[in-house]
């Protein structure tokens, strides 16, 4: 399978410097061999997807609501998503857990709405530099895991992304050791395992996030079992992201 990286907006970028970027980038990963997924904020949508048309590359949001419909003033949901043209959608980014209190039992229902839409979510989950101090990574991947994928069926997991994005790692420069990453993502796979089947453990995509630069990039992607990246700063310069690609 082709590596994955994912470039995370956040919330940079309106709909005019979406097509700007789009186009820069597009001739610069002509060639690449790994494949592309681009997290626009809910506005640039529209744009991305007149942009990315006739391309590989995968459209996507940063959030879902997790509710079907009706009365949530200010959300979107996933039908919302899939029908403007989405592919992928991040969840459970740090940002969202901090900022705006979202919960591992949240979390699992948004990715049930995707699921539900034919979307693939990223799931984001990693820990605080606090809970690795106090060894207890293991213990919060763990519960990550497996509150976010509860109820889910097996043929469910393979359309979704796992990111280990530790929290201590995310735009602060410091990034995680090869040990800490290969670690988390045998961690991840044991837990995919014990729940689900060793197969979909196998097949299920685990990428790392957390201060990705040009220059890190092919180092990390050489690390057994990792799938690809997710990319939050580095992703907002056309050519700082095409570097990461061709990585
Ligand atoms: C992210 O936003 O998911 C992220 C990994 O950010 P950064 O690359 O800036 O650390």
């Amino acid at each position: 399978m082709k590596k994955l990286i994912i470039a995370n907006f956040k919330m940079n970028k309106t709909s005019q410097e979406t097509r700007v970027y789009l186009n820069e980038l597009l001739p610069l990963i002509d060639n690449a061999d790994k494949d592309v997924a681009i997290c626009v904020p809910f506005t640039s949508i529209a744009m991305g997807k007149k942009c990315l048309k006739e391309t590989p590359i995968l459209l996507g949001a940063q959030n879902v609501s997790s509710e079907e419909s009706g009365a949530f003033t200010g959300e979107v949901s996933a039908r919302m998503l899939k029908e403007a043209g989405c592919k992928v959608v991040l969840v459970g980014h740090s940002e969202r857990r901090k900022n705006f209190k979202e919960t591992d039992q949240q979390i699992n229902l948004k990715i049930k709405q995707l699921l539900n839409n034919n979307l693939s979510p990223i799931l984001c989950i990693g820990e605080t530099k606090l809970q690795r101090d106090t060894d207890r990574t293991v213990e919060v991947i763990k519960k990550q895991i497996e509150t976010c994928l509860s109820g889910l069926y097996e043929n469910e997991l393979k359309n979704m992304v796992i990111a280990y994005e530790p929290i201590w790692a995310i735009g602060t420069g410091k990034i995680a050791t090869k040990k800490q990453i290969s670690d988390a993502i045998k961690l991840i796979r044991k837990e995919i395992s014990n729940y689900f089947s060793e197969k979909v453990s196998k097949e299920i995509r685990v990428v790392y996030g957390g201060s990705i630069k040009p220059e890190n990039a092919r180092e990390l992607l050489s690390i057994k079992g990792l799938d690809g990246l997710l990319v939050g700063g580095a992703s907002l310069g056309a050519k700082t992201f095409s570097q990461i690609v061709n990585a």
